[in-house]
């Protein structure tokens, strides 16, 4: 079984690649729930929606999130009632958001949501949240503490960023059988994901890294830093208030300890031997998902590499 650990567009981009080269059924998406918060009175998880509604090829890939189609009748009629418009959730959307606040309000927890999700639009890859407590991320600026995705849509990343707190962290348990997937999984892949808002929860949740360094499986990224930049979003800025360089080589740094080996883009071959010298192997190739070729090489690529024998020592 292959381990996944997710946020949102990255990792669902990467994941459609690795179904092109295993069996869906054999990998399990652990995502970012981070970002997860209330709005309109209703429970929103925008890294779920994203690799499940991508997994059934449903997404807006013009956008990389939204379901392809959607349409924002509701939207309009709650920005002309008073309600907040700054997050663009469409009719479609808002049935998600709907149905999974009723379910969590009947007692569900957000994993038997996600697992129902996930049956309901046909997925075969399994997916699951971090954790069925909530550890919403906050970014401190110099405006105040604020949650990630009023930093990220509503100020457009615009405000000096002064630390990350996942809240609630401390006291998170991992979501069910996690750990136990962990502990037998052959490979474990970090997705090109945000290090600091899509992966960074998912590692802080107690027992997680532990876990992983414990387990047997090679553990392999990919960067989602491309020639000194993310392809797109807010990693850049939340990198450097992390104290990790923004490139290939901070995002190897962001992962010490947890990696065997990471991915890096052709332009970023230069820094190969500085990556290799921090005590992992490192593979080059096109990292940019354009399409379904280039997403089935990458994910081949990183599995290569996972089962590449560790340099002898
Ligand atoms: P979000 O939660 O929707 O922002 O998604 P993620 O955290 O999963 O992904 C954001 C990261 O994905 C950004 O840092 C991007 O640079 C990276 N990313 C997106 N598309 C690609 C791609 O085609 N190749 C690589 N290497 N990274 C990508
Ligand atoms: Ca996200």
């Amino acid at each position: 079984m292959i381990l996944v650990l997710a946020g949102g567009v990255g990792a669902a981009r990467f994941i459609e690649g690795l179904v092109q080269v295993v069996p869906p059924e054999s990998i399990t998406a652990v995502v970012n729930t981070g970002d997860d918060m209330e709005l309109h009175g209703l429970k929103i998880s925008p890294d779920l929606d994203i690799v499940t509604c991508t997994l059934a090829d449903l997404i807006d890939r013009q956008q990389g999130w939204g379901i392809i189609g959607d349409t924002d009748a509701c939207m309009s009629w709650l920005v002309k009632l008073g309600g907040p418009g700054w997050f663009k959730l469409g009719d479609r959307d808002l049935a998600l958001h709907i149905r999974r606040t009723a379910m969590l309000r009947a007692g569900a927890t957000l994993s038997e949501v996600v697992e129902s999700f996930r049956q309901s639009l046909g997925v075969a890859v399994k997916i699951m949240p971090m954790s069925d407590d909530p550890v919403p991320t906050y970014i401190l600026t110099d405006l105040g503490e604020m949650h990630f995705e009023e930093y990220f849509v509503r100020r457009h990343a615009q405000d000096a960023v002064r630390g990350v707190r996942y809240v609630g962290i401390e006291t998170a348990r991992p979501a069910p059988g996690l750990l136990e997937l962990i502990a037998a999984a052959e490979t474990i892949l970090i997705a090109p994901s945000n290090p600091v808002v899509s992966i960074g929860p998912i590692l802080a949740i107690p027992g997680v890294r532990a876990a992983i360094v414990a387990s047997p499986a090679p553990v392999i990224t990919v960067s989602p830093i491309i020639g000194g930049a993310p392809l797109k979003g807010p990693a850049a800025p939340l990198m450097r208030a992390m104290g990790l360089e923004v490139s290939a080589v901070g995002v190897a740094r962001a992962y010490a300890g947890l990696l065997d080996g990471i991915v890096i883009d052709q332009v970023d071959v230069a820094l190969a031997a500085q990556i290799e010298s921090l005590g992992m192997r490192v593979a080059v190739t096109d990292t940019i998902m354009r399409g379904p070729v280039e997403k089935a090489n990458l994910a081949w690529v990183a599995l290569q590499l996972a089962e590449a024998r560790p340099a002898a020592v």
